[in-house]
């Protein structure tokens, strides 16, 4: 008889006989100045199942370490990233066009951090849970909740931050006890390299963490290995994944694209809103899942706002970062993702918007667009509707708090958003109507470093989420124990069945449950 095991075993081979052979390798390009850096392997289904049963080897002893040991290794890997943040950084700058600031402050802070959150955490959040039930047929037992490691996590990445949104997600799933699998983007796989050869530096055991460089194709062939699949990217490649784990019935966390809208209240503090929509739109070449993609303002402060966006985004340095305070804006990291910038910016212009500042691609020989303000913008946009994922600022005058917030809320989006006022206490109340994951009051994206706030998307932004307790639990089954210590030899419903037994049965229904009032 074959055995679940057997038939998991039989559905990834036929999976991995259905995909065709990778080989070669992958160039890695510096969008900042369009020249090769490098090349790496490009990953077929057959080496990605070497690595998996790598993992799947080294996982138990690393499971049997517990807490503190591996917390150890993850506390050495915290000061190796300290000491080699210049090293880091040149990788990161090298292999995504953007700013030293934005590979520092969003990625090696992020690593750092990180490695000494979940160092921290890990235990307390998989800790042992005892609880104690309602019910009287289990009165007196031990019911505990546990959380065991799900064996071998696989990673995908996107190119965007290749530290903080790839290596980031495999920190947790280390915790656990869990072996991991990255595959980073193709764009991208020189800082996920750089992590492994890290990791090694620190003395984790082989196999524990490996990196499957590689495109769609390998990561497809991954998600046919592992025991969970943690997914970054765009909401069209999440869907396949999923489709993809259906087959195996593997669990997927997915972390989607998001259309954040910025609502600013008519009593907002006018300057800092400003200085917030310039950075949270275009720090990283505003291409950040959390980025302010379209803003919605009040009408009395309209023109006072968008008079100084405009000015703090036409200020804004674009070009080759040479190193920290060399530039504001760095390159499109993904040198297609500009034509798609382009197309929302020239839809927009077609349709009636105005451009401010900006609005076109800028010099080479890297891959760059200005940083641009769009007004007179609308929903039959696609500026304001799909993601743009890029530098550009679409604002739209609302009449007034309920139609931002109905305009908000047109999305298939819900990634973040953020509500700007000087009442905080009717800041948190268009908050919480606002649909998206997560949402700041006279703030953005900085919740992000919070790691104790889960950070997940709504709608069409993503299922399940990283951080807090969910981001280590997910990477985990749920187990529960219930033990009888002091028992009879037989319980009252225990065979044979009887009158007296269901007529007793009965009465305590009633008793316990039949008291309470009709309405
Ligand atoms: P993408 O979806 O094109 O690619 C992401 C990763 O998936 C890459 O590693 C790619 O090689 C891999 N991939 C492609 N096809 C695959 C398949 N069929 N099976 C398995 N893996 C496959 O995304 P991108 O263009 O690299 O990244 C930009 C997108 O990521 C944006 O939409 C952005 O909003 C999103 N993003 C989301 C978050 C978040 O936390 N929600 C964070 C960063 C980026």
């Amino acid at each position: 008889m074959a055995t679940v095991d057997d038939t998991a075993v039989r559905e990834r081979e036929q999976a991995r006989a259905e995909q065709p052979p990778a080989g070669g390798d992958i160039a890695v390009e510096n969008p900042a100045t369009g020249e090769v850096i490098a090349h790496v392997p490009d990953l077929g289904p057959e080496q990605v199942a070497e690595l998996a049963r790598a993992a799947r080897a080294a996982q138990p002893a690393w499971e049997a370490l517990g807490f503190e040991e591996r917390g150890r290794y993850l506390l050495r890997m915290q000061k190796w990233i300290t000491d080699h943040a210049e090293r880091i950084i040149s990788t990161i700058v090298s292999e995504t066009g953007k700013t030293y600031e934005d590979a520092q402050l969003a990625e090696i802070m992020y690593g750092a951090a990180a490695f000494g959150f979940w160092a921290k955490e890990a235990p307390g959040f998989l800790a042992d849970e005892h609880v104690k039930s309602a019910n009287p047929l289990v009165k007196g037992k031990k019911l505990i909740v546990r959380y065991r490691p799900v064996g071998v996590v696989g990673v995908i990445g996107p190119w965007n931050f290749p530290l903080t949104n790839s290596f980031g997600d495999c920190i947790p799933a280390l915790a656990a006890g869990n072996a991991v699998i990255l595959k980073p983007s193709e764009v991208t796989p020189l800082t996920s390299l750089l992590m492994a050869e890290g990791l090694r530096a620190c003395g984790l055991p082989e196999g524990i963490f490996q990196v499957a460089t590689g495109d769609g194709t390998t990561g497809t062939a991954l998600v046919d290995e592992v025991d969970f699949i943690m997914f970054t990217g765009s909401t069209k490649t999440g869907r396949k994944v999923m489709e993809r784990a259906a087959r195996t019935l593997t669990p997927v966390g997915l972390e989607l694209g998001g259309k954040d809208p910025m609502i600013v209240l008519a009593d907002a503090d006018v300057e800092r809103a400003a200085n917030a929509a310039a950075y949270y739109s275009m720090n990283n070449g505003g291409q950040v899942c959390i980025s302010i993609e379209r803003v919605y303002v009040e009408e009395p402060l309209y023109d006072d706002f968008v008079a100084r966006v405009t000015e703090k985004v036409r200020a804004l340095r674009q070009g080759k970062p040479t190193g920290p305070g060399t530039v504001d804006v760095g390159a499109m990291i993904y040198p297609p993702q500009v034509d798609i910038v382009d197309a929302h910016v020239q839809d927009a212009v077609a349709k009636g918007a105005r451009v401010l500042t900006g609005g076109k691609r800028a010099d080479g020989p890297g891959t760059f667009y200005e940083p641009t303000v769009l007004v007179d913008v609308d929903h039959t946009m696609e500026c304001m509707t799909e993601e743009t994922f890029g530098p550009t600022l679409p604002i739209m005058k609302v009449a007034d708090a309920e139609e931002a917030i109905r305009l908000a809320n047109d999305s298939p989006y819900g990634l973040a958003a953020s509500v700007w006022t000087r009442d905080a206490a009717r800041g948190e109340d268009v908050a919480r109507r606002v649909e998206a994951g997560a949402v700041c009051v006279n703030d953005a994206q900085i919740n992000y470093v919070a790691l104790e706030l889960p950070m997940g998307g709504w709608k069409a932004s993503g299922l399940g989420s990283r951080h807090g307790a969910g981001g280590i639990r997910k990477y985990c089954d749920q187990q529960a124990i219930l033990i009888t210590r002091f028992a009879p030899k037989k319980d009252l419903h225990m065979f044979p069945n009887s009158k007296l037994k269901s007529g007793l049965i009965g009465r305590t229904l009633r008793l316990l449950y039949g008291r309470g009032k009709r309405r």
